[in-house]
């Protein structure tokens, strides 16, 4: 098919999805640069989807910006399953994904980081990380096939997932209960879904940390992602290219998306929210910036 003709599909399917007029939809369409692709499949399971949910959350609120390679949340590759998912995650980042999503009572920060629940098994090289009260799951491997290092306990810190290996602990099921009954919340649905999708879309989410490196992400609440960068990809081309591969696909209309400006969007109610700086933060000292951020993974 010509390029002219899947722009114009491409296009229709913007307009058809969403609010945005036939020529706003064109002119994302136009930026997409590339054809419409099969969608990435959704798990049917809303437990699954909750548990990506999840752990898209706690990644984005713990790398921010110090990624390598690219790798927003540490992930290279994303494939579906029967059961789940399987990530291939960023070699130098792997075990930093690890620490990051076991959960761990955390006597400074007075409560728990990670995801509530989730349990590890398998091998050194293939790991399965599960929700202890539903069948869903990720495996993870590295990138390199090399093999994890389990995570050990800092000051202060107490393993949950290591002492208490077949079910929850008072304080995560607490937590667990506030991830499902957010308030201020418009849609637990949609944000499950949306932030399922961005860990199962790696290689869209990266083009944002492509010309660094790394970018920025974070989150204000237990329902929203916010990603910041400069240079590569404009807004619009990054929103038009997540909707050519189905990411707002399910999503109520009026909410699919808002052009705030040229530089800012906001996807699926302001589950995400994109933003990118007019101009290059920064310059030459980019390549100084990721050096150093891997020589922290290196310590
Ligand atoms: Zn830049």
């Amino acid at each position: 098919m010509s390029r002219s003709r899947n722009t114009n599909r491409l296009a229709k399917k913007i307009r058809d999805r969403t609010q945005l007029t036939l020529s706003t939809a064109s002119r994302l369409a136009r930026q997409a640069n590339n054809y419409l692709g099969p969608s990435i499949a959704d798990s049917p399971d809303p437990h699954q989807r909750r548990l990506e949910a999840h752990m898209t959350h706690v990644l984005a609120s713990s790398f921010q910006d110090h990624q390598l390679n690219g790798a927003l949340l540490g992930v290279r590759e994303a494939e579906p399953e029967a059961q789940g998912v399987k990530l291939t995650l960023e070699s130098d980042m792997a075990d930093e994904v690890l620490r990051e999503l076991l959960p761990r009572f955390d006597h400074d920060y007075g409560g728990i980081r990670g995801v509530p629940g989730l349990r590890v098994r398998g091998s050194k090289r293939r790991l399965v990380l599960h929700d202890a009260v539903s069948p869903a799951q990720v495996t993870v491997t590295r990138a390199d096939g090399g093999s994890f290092r389990l995570p050990s306990a800092r000051d202060g810190e107490v393993l949950l997932w290591n002492r208490f290996p077949d079910g929850l602990s008072g304080d995560e099921k607490q937590e667990a209960e506030e991830w499902t009954d957010s308030r201020g919340i418009n849609d637990l649905r949609v944000r499950d879904l949306l932030m399922s999708r961005i860990m199962r879309r790696p290689g869209l989410i990266n083009r944002t940390a492509a010309p660094h490196g790394f970018a920025n992400c974070y989150t204000h609440h237990a329902g929203d992602l916010v990603i910041e960068w400069c240079c590569g990809d404009t807004v619009e081309t990054l929103c038009a290219v997540l909707l050519a591969h189905g990411f707002a696909d399910d999503v109520p209309r009026a909410n699919v998306i808002e052009l705030v400006s040229r530089h800012s969007a906001h996807l699926g109610d302001r589950t995400v929210i994109l933003n990118r700086h007019g101009s290059c933060l920064y310059g030459r000292n980019a390549k100084y910036i990721a050096e150093s951020i891997r020589k922290g993974y290196a310590t």
